[in-house]
C-alpha cells in the first residue's frame, strides 16, 4: 500500500517541512521498526533531510542553488523550466528513513524538507513502508 501526502507550494521555490506529517503516518501503520521509502513523484520538485531549527540552513541553501543554476540561461527546454529540473536531479526524488520504537530515526536537527522548485504548484510525496515483522 502507497500513501500520499498532498503539499501546497506558495512560491516558485521553497522548502516545505513535512516531518510531522510522515510522523503521523508512521503512527497510523503501526509499525514498530522497519523502513520508511519516500518518493516525489514529480520532474520539478525533489525531498531532502536537513536541518530542521534554523530556516537560515534552508535559505542559504536555495539560495546557494539559485545562483549555481539560474532561472534564466542558455537552456533549450522550451517549458522555460530547466532550472527545476536541473534542482530536481540534483537534490533528488527520494529518501528512506528507518523506523525504531514507532518513531522515524531521525537526528536531533534533521527534518524532512519536500523541496519545489517550479511552485506555486500541488504536488504530493508517495510513502511506502516495509515492516521488519
Ligand atoms: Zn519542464
Amino acid at each position: 500500500m502507497i500513501r500520499y501526502i498532498n503539499v501546497k507550494s506558495r512560491t516558485r521555490t521553497e522548502f516545505i517541512d513535512i516531518t510531522e506529517k510522515v510522523q503521523e503516518i508512521v503512527k497510523e501503520t503501526g509499525i514498530v521498526t522497519g523502513v520508511c521509502y519516500l518518493f516525489v513523484p514529480h520532474t520539478t520538485a525533489g525531498i531532502t533531510i536537513n536541518e530542521g531549527a534554523d530556516p537560515s540552513v534552508q535559505y542559504d541553501i536555495q539560495t546557494l542553488l539559485n545562483r549555481l543554476i539560474p532561472f534564466d540561461g542558455d537552456y533549450h527546454h522550451r517549458e522555460g523550466n530547466s532550472p527545476a529540473h536541473i534542482k530536481s536531479t540534483l537534490i533528488g526524488i527520494s529518501r528512506s528513513i528507518f523506523i525504531d520504537e514507532g518513531s522515524l530515526v531521525l537526528g536531533t536537527w534533521q527534518s524532512i524538507f519536500f523541496c519545489e522548485f517550479d511552485g506555486p504548484r500541488h504536488r504530493r510525496v508517495a510513502l511506502k513502508f516495509i515492516s521488519d515483522k
